[in-house]
């Protein structure tokens, strides 16, 4: 086997796709459903071309930073209101999605040609803090708005997928208050970029990335970085600010169909509270299910032990 990194041919060692520590912060969600295939297992995600200097010293710093970030901020579930301030290292945020959606696509074979040398030196030198102007990163707050428990859609805590489909418009034409009917949006066409090589949507429990790899000598890259600035409800990472506040960016609808990318003057976000407003603010029995299931997930967690 050649690594996947260094180009090494050596015996290959276990690689988990999403980092271990990542997976260790949520161990009631213990089946993993690998939709490309259509299979179900207990296993993790693993790729299997790495030598075990790479993985174990050359990119391991990036899964430290990871399972820090990740466990400081997002384990924790949020509500409509809250106000969420991160601290965050835009280049290690960068690494972070990189290594992800490379080992992605290395288990599903697919062209990594956009993983150079610059790029895999990029990953393995810990010393390498310039982030790259060629790799936009966007965040966003998951909140489940919707009247529907998490647990009733499978309890999906960490999800990731190539080529999120970012929307143009709204998925809603038009709502009239006076019935309450809502009109939907049947003919919104899918928005495109230019020299987008590769994008990826993950969702770590509460918050989504969003991770767009453009052609390395595009002059649109800022034309690109505007339109998704400007049209998604997502905060648009960067090398200057450290901290950000980070919006809300999921309706009732795509909180579960967390690849579709909707505009930030979706309706979606107003049906939603409408819905809301017309159970009395509140959703009851939401609520009292939620509260059940946490006990339930003691138990799965007892049940299901993580270790290697
Ligand atoms: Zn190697």
């Amino acid at each position: 086997m050649k690594c996947a990194y260094c180009g090494q041919v050596t015996k290959g060692t276990k690689e988990h796709i999403i980092s271990s520590g990542i997976l260790d912060l949520f161990s009631e969600c213990y089946i993993t459903f690998d939709e490309t295939r259509r299979k179900t297992h207990l296993s993790d995600p693993m790729v299997k071309d790495v030598c075990s200097e790479c993985n174990n010293k050359r990119i391991s710093y990036i899964d430290s930073y990871a399972k820090n970030v990740i466990s400081k901020y997002f384990v924790k579930e949020y509500r409509e209101n809250d106000k969420v301030e991160i601290e965050y290292d835009y280049t290690m945020i960068q690494k972070m999605l990189l290594k992800y959606a490379f080992n992605d696509m290395r288990a599903h074979k697919d062209d990594c040609s956009f993983f150079d040398e610059e790029i895999k030196h990029f990953l393995t030198d810990s010393g390498d803090t310039t982030p790259k102007e060629y790799i936009t990163v966007l965040c966003g707050l998951a909140v489940n708005v919707s009247p529907i428990p998490d647990a009733f859609m499978g309890n999906l805590k960490l999800r990731w997928a190539k080529e999120p489909v970012f929307f143009s418009n709204g998925t809603i034409d038009y709502i009239d208050y006076e019935t309450g009917q809502v009109h939907i949006n049947n003919k919104v066409e899918k928005q495109t970029f230019i020299d987008l090589r590769v994008s990826y949507v993950f969702r770590f429990n509460s918050v989504q990335f969003l991770l767009l790899c453009w052609d390395k000598t595009s002059a649109d890259i800022e034309q690109n970085k505007t339109i998704l600035k400007y049209q998604y409800p997502y905060y648009l990472m960067n090398a200057n600010d450290k901290t950000a506040i980070i919006p809300i960016c999921t309706d009732e609808g795509n909180y579960f169909q967390f690849n579709h990318i909707h505009v930030s003057w979706d309706l979606r976000f107003e049906v939603g509270k409408m819905r809301k407003l017309a159970s009395g603010g509140r959703f009851q029995y939401k609520e009292l299910y939620e509260e059940a299931w946490k006990e339930e997930e003691k138990r799965i967690i007892d049940e299901h032990p993580r270790g290697e």
